[in-house]
């Protein structure tokens, strides 16, 4: 059975810091205030006076058979064995098909309108590195790991 790696997220331990959401620009070479591979959200729950603000890391989910691979119309976005969801920007035509598709309206788009979304660190992957967002969350809110495995780096 081939590998599938995912992101495991545990609200309870999220700090707002930020870390996850800075690290990945910092590694993606994204100039600050343009696009977010990841971002953290936040969620208000309750209502007043018992409110209550969790914040959620958010970036691709690298979805099984991923709509937004199937439904780009130049085969841009690709999904590896392992899950990982890459895009090929030379090949984007910047149709911005892949945003209708994807439930959770991940794909960003920078000024020619071409498709970038989080690859997984594809490139620290391979030297046996786990994705800099995951390392850089200090109280292991976001993990990463096997997800055929069950096991978190
Ligand atoms: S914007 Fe690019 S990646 Fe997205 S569907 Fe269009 S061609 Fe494919
Ligand atoms: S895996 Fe890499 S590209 Fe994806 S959100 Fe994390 S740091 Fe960004």
């Amino acid at each position: 059975m081939t590998d599938r790696f995912a992101f495991n997220f545990d609200p309870a331990r999220c700090l707002n810091c930020g870390a996850c959401e800075i690290a990945c620009q910092q590694w993606k070479g994204i100039k600050a205030g343009t696009l977010k591979l990841r971002k953290i959200e936040e969620v208000t729950v309750g209502s007043f006076p018992d409110v209550t603000r969790k914040f959620s890391s958010v970036s691709c989910h690298h979805c099984i058979d991923a709509p937004c691979a199937a439904a780009c119309p130049v085969g841009a976005i690709n999904q590896q064995n392992n899950g990982i969801v890459v895009v090929n920007k030379e090949q984007c035509t910047a149709c911005h098909v892949c945003f209708e598709a994807c439930a959770f309206g991940i794909p960003q788009f920078d000024e020619e309108g071409i498709m970038h979304k989080c690859d997984m660190c594809l490139d620290r992957l391979e030297k046996g590195q786990k994705p800099i967002c995951a390392e850089a969350c200090p109280t292991r809110a976001l993990q990463w790991g096997n997800s055929t495995t069950r096991e978190s780096k």
